[in-house]
This record gives structure tokens, C-alpha cells and sequence, in this order.
């Protein structure tokens, strides 16, 4: 089967976009590959696509893609995605018990498997890291590859033992496998870094230039924000995101739009999926006109008429400012990229750099605190994984939000546990007392046959918490699903089973047994806090200056500097104004 076959029969796309075709030919042809394209230009096809053809014709032992991933949620959505399609996929996360990931893995060794999502803290295991080199893979995969670079603006320390990997397979005597990272932006420093951290055999960076004809970018310098959304959102017609900085904003700007008669709705990572895919939905299908969101919003999306996104807050970087402008004018038509700024963003930012870096001491302090709030003793606790409720802890242990919530991302990249941000865990379910036992229980026939369908359908469930098929795959109504919480949680109050239901929280791995004090390497704290801080200057700047033509310091930020002046951003017309 060819690239374009497997495209159409898997997909069911007719032709490939720009930049797809090359990518699939490089990778097939054993390259390693660095690809940049914009958000939602379709990068996860270009690594499908290989590793479904090079199935069809490389040895049995060569027929896995691992890909490696950061969000929990983007892989489960890939999972799903590939397995509706027909296609061998399995994942691996934290959280995952012992026995779910050695199906997992015994599936992709014996199975037909096609592709082994991993997160990349996974690979921090060493148990794991030999396993994987039992496994037939034939290429790797790192989607959102800037997260390797400690100068991008996202790193995840773990994702530097992909490079490990690689020389893992090498020793093991594999012929090589080639490597394709894949990311939206990055600025030239990240490039080399991502090639240099996966161990490149030659540099190779397939790209588009960062140029788009039709956007133009406009910066407001207001001083009533409100007013000047509402003046550019009643002039220009058409599909809209407003993005803010907090979820709180996103839900009062929303409701202020809609008392100004326009049509809005907001959406952020606390909402559920549900809540999240029908707003989506709604907004991509045009019924709600104007989508007011924080930066959970964007990932995947792939509407191509929006004519409109304004930023109500400045981001922290202009790799973020032009993902998200970005989005405007898929459709090729003119569409329009607008920044609110005023003198007290210059203000807010500066506290943003202590918010995102708090002192030392006080993460520190969030360390021992989260451990005492999840019952972690000394010395203890590796491998287990806890759903957090950051409300919750820092009520009970009197610490401030957004502080908290940083210093577990530094955390997180310290290495001590694993920080995943708000997303949705399924229901989790364990049998408590042995098979034998259930018999002499009293329990009605539903909780019988409720007990009976588990012990069926998930192997491990006296001796692990099992995830729970959500209700998407089960076909189950909302009553009939109301039922089932109703019988678990009867089931749970007596102690026969453990039961957490369906939630939304943040997750926490123990990735290093609890120790007495804490230690920040300057890589993770120190470096990272200047390049913040330079990030955020970069991007006041661009917001301040007056010379230059907007696109033209974007496209600078990303190594093009021989752009011209776009002709078309405030400061360019402002140019042309002053000549005629
Ligand atoms: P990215 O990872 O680059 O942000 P995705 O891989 O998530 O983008 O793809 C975005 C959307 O584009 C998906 O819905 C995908 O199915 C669609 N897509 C990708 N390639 C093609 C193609 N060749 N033709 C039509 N749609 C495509
Ligand atoms: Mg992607």
C-alpha cells in the first residue's frame, strides 16, 4: 500500500496537505526528520501514515511506532481515534496499573500492533526501558518534540530519555530507527536542541515558512479593554476566539458579550468533556458565534473561517501569541489577529514570572504539604498515583492556588512526582474481598450481575484499581449510568469494592520516594525562571514597539529574517498613512 492508499483507506482523505507528502517520503526513506508545521496543519498523519506502510512491507519485527506524547489526553483521543479506524493501537500512561501495562505491552510484542503511545515520564523507568527493547519498533515518533528542549517554552526533562532510547535499540544491534519529531513552533535554538537531544544522524528540518498571507496582526494599546472587544467584535463579522488568561475571565467576558447582544460561550480545562466537545461543537458549527477561552483551547481544533482572534491578555510568549493568532484564516481569506494591551498588562506580567516561579522555599513548603495531604511517609510512596484536587489542598493546608499549582509543575520537572494538569480520569473500580468470599455476601441480583460483568471484563480487578470504560464506548444512556455509580457506590460503602467515580482533577505520580528536603537544579528552576522572564520581555516588546511590521518580528523570533513588511499589520498601514 502506498503512502496516498493507506491515506484514503484509512482515513478516507484524498490528498495529502502541504508539507504531509514530504514528511511520510522521509521518514519512510529512514531519515531522521524534524517537522514543523502550524497547529492543526495535520502532523499526526505524518507519522500514521509511515508506520501503517512500513507494515505492510518490513519484516513482522519491524512493525511498531512508538510514538511519545505529553498529554494524557491527547493520547487516549489518538488511541481512540486509530482503534474506530480499525487500527492496532495501545498506550501507556501513569496511573495505568502493573497488569494493564503488561497487556499492553505483551500486545504490541504478539500482536498485530501498529502503535504504542507512551508518556514520556514512562521512559524514566528503567524496567520499562528494557521492555521496550523487546518490542518491533521500527520508528519514533515525538509529537510536541520542543518539549525536549529545555529552551522552549515547555520542557518535560523525561522527554530527554527518547535519545536514550534510540541508543538503547542501537546497542541492542537494531538496524537504525529512524526518529520523526514533530512540533509547531520552535525558534532556532530549539531546532538544533530537538535534533542534537534525539541524537540526529544528519540535521534535517522540514518546514513552511511562518508567513501567512492573509492574517493581519494589530495591537491596541486600550485602556478599557470591555469597550474596545466590543467595538472590534461588532465590526468585524464572522467566527471569533477571545482569549484570556483564567478560566473565571473566560466564563464573565462570555456572559458580558452575550448582555451585549452578541453570541458567546466560554471554555476552559475545568469544564468536563461532555461540557467541552458540545461547546466545541456548537462554536465550530457556527451557533455560537464567539468562543471566549484559555489556552486549553485550540489543541485539535480545525475550524478554517475564523475570521477573528483577539487576545484580551498578553501571553507569556510569542510562540504561544502566534499558535494561537494562528489559528485565524485557515480558509486563506482575510482574517485579523488582535492584541488589547495596556500599561498594567507591563505590570501583571511581572508578577506572572514569581506566580509561574515562586521562591524555592515555598515549593519547598507545597512538596511536604502535598505529601502529608496524600498520606506519603518518608521514604515511601513510588509508583503510586493520586487524583489531586487542588482546591482541596490548598484549602486544608492553607496555600495559595495558582502559587501551588506552579510549584507542582516545578515539581513535576524536578522529577520528584509526575504533575499532570486538570483532565478527566475515568471511573476506577477494585474487588476487595476474594472471589470465594462474594459468594457468602448478601447482594441483590443487579449487584450480582453488575460484579460478575466486572470480574469478566477487567483481568486484574482483585488486585489492582482497574479504569472503567467510559460511558462513550458503553453505549450506555445517562440512566442507565446513574444506575451503575448508584449500585458501585452501595458496593463501595460496605468496603466490598473500592470505588472512585468519574472526576476531574489533576493527577500526581510519586516518580521518587518521598525524601526530607527537596533540591532545584539550576536547569530546572534557575534557567528556566531568566528564560521566562526574557520570554515575556520578547513579547512586551513586540506589544510596545512601533517600528517594525508586526509579522516581520514574529517571523524574526522564528530565524526568518529575510520577511518583508507584510503591508497589511497596524504598524505597516500606519507607514503607508504617513507616506500618502
Ligand atoms: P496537528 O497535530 O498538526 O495540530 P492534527 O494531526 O491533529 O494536527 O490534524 C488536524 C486535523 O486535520 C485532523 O482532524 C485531521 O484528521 C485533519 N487532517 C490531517 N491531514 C489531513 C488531510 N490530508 N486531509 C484532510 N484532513 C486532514
Ligand atoms: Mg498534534
Amino acid at each position: 500500500m502506498s503512502p496516498r492508499e493507506a491515506l484514503k483507506t484509512y482515513f478516507g482523505y484524498d490528498d495529502f496537505r502541504p508539507l504531509q507528502a514530504e514528511i511520510i517520503d522521509s521518514v519512510l526513506a529512514g531519515r531522521d526528520t524534524l517537522a514543523l508545521m502550524a497547529t492543526g496543519g495535520g502532523k499526526s498523519l505524518c507519522f500514521q501514515i509511515p508506520a501503517l506502510v512500513m507494515g505492510e512491507y518490513l519484516p513482522e519485527e519491524r512493525r511498531l511506532c512508538l510514538v511519545v506524547t505529553p498529554l494524557i489526553a491527547l493520547m487516549k483521543d489518538q488511541v481512540e481515534n486509530l482503534r474506530a479506524r480499525d487500527i492496532r493501537a495501545a498506550a501507556i500512561y501513569s496511573g495505568m496499573s502493573y497488569d494493564q501495562q503488561r497487556v499492553a505491552l505483551d500486545n504490541c510484542q504478539f500482536g498485530p500492533y501498529h502503535f504504542l503511545y507512551v508518556s514520556p515520564e514512562r521512559l524514566e523507568s528503567e524496567a520499562f526501558r528494557q521492555r521496550l527493547l523487546q518490542l518491533p519498533i521500527g520508528m519514533i515518533a515525538v509529537d510536541e518534540a520542543h518539549c525536549i528542549s529545555a529552551w522552549g517554552y515547555d520542557f518535560r526533562p523525561p522527554y530527554l530519555r527518547i535519545g536514550e532510547i534510540r541508543e538503547l535499540l542501537l546497542e541492542k544491534g537494531q538496524r537504525e530507527v529512524p526518529i520523526l519529531a514533530l512540533t509547531a513552533s520552535a525558534t532556532p535554538e530549539v531546532v538544533r536542541d530537538i535534533q542534537v537531544r534525539l541524537g540526529f544522524r544528519e540535521e534535517h528540518v522540514l518546514r513552511k515558512s511562518y508567513h501567512r498571507d492573509n492574517l493581519q496582526y494589530i495591537v491596541r494599546r486600550i485602556e478599557d479593554k470591555d469597550k474596545q472587544l466590543i467595538h472590534i467584535l461588532t465590526r468585524v463579522a464572522g467566527s471569533a476566539i477571545v482569549y484570556v488568561r483564567n478560566r473565571k475571565r473566560a466564563q464573565e467576558i462570555a456572559t458580558f458579550l452575550n448582555e451585549n447582544r452578541l453570541s458567546a460561550d466560554y471554555y476552559h480545562a475545568g469544564l468536563s468533556s461532555a461540557e467541552r466537545n458540545q461547546k466545541q461543537e456548537a462554536w465550530k458549527q457556527g451557533v455560537t458565534r464567539i468562543m471566549v477561552a484559555t489556552n486549553a483551547f485550540g489543541m485539535g481544533i480545525d475550524k478554517p473561517d475564523v475570521r477573528l482572534v483577539i487576545h484580551y491578555d498578553i501571553p507569556s510568549h510569542l510562540e504561544s501569541y502566534y499558535q494561537e493568532a494562528g489559528r485565524a484564516g485557515r480558509d486563506g481569506l482575510t482574517a485579523f489577529c488582535v492584541l488589547l494591551y495596556n500599561e498594567q498588562d507591563k505590570q501583571k506580567a511581572r508578577r506572572r514570572v514569581t506566580d509561574s516561579y515562586p521562591p524555592k522555599e515555598f515549593v519547598g513548603q507545597v512538596y511536604d504539604k502535598t505529601m502529608d495531604f496524600l498520606q506519603v511517609g518518608l521514604g515511601s510512596g513510588l509508583g503510586h498515583s493520586f487524583a489531586l484536587h487542588i482546591d482541596q489542598l490548598c484549602q486544608v493546608m492553607h496555600l495559595p492556588v495558582i502559587q501551588t499549582y506552579s510549584s507542582l509543575q516545578l515539581l513535576s520537572n524536578a522529577g520528584f512526582i509526575h504533575f499532570e494538569e486538570e483532565h478527566e480520569t475515568a471511573a476506577r473500580v477494585r474487588i476487595n474481598v476474594a472471589p470465594q468470599t462474594l459468594q457468602s455476601y448478601d447482594l441483590s441480583a443487579e449487584q450480582r450481575n453488575l460484579l460478575q460483568a466486572l470480574m469478566r471484563k477487567y483481568t486484574g480487578i482483585f488486585t489492582d484499581l482497574q479504569y472503567m470504560a467510559d460511558a462513550k464506548y458503553t453505549n450506555q444512556t445517562p440512566e442507565e449510568q446513574e444506575a451503575q455509580h448508584q449500585l458501585l457506590s452501595g458496593l463501595a460503602a460496605r468496603g466490598i469494592i473500592t470505588y472512585l467515580p468519574r472526576t476531574i482533577a489533576c493527577s500526581v505520580t510519586i516518580t521518587r520516594e518521598r525524601v526530607d528536603e527537596i533540591w532545584l537544579r539550576p536547569e530546572v528552576y534557575d534557567q528556566r525562571q531568566q528564560q521566562f522572564a526574557e520570554h515575556l520581555k520578547a513579547m512586551i516588546e513586540y506589544a510596545e514597539q512601533t517600528q517594525f511590521c508586526r509579522e516581520q518580528v514574529l517571523l524574526a523570533y522564528f530565524g526568518e529574517t529575510d520577511a518583508k513588511p507584510c503591508g497589511k499589520c497596524d504598524i505597516c498601514r500606519e507607514k503607508l498613512k504617513i507616506k500618502n
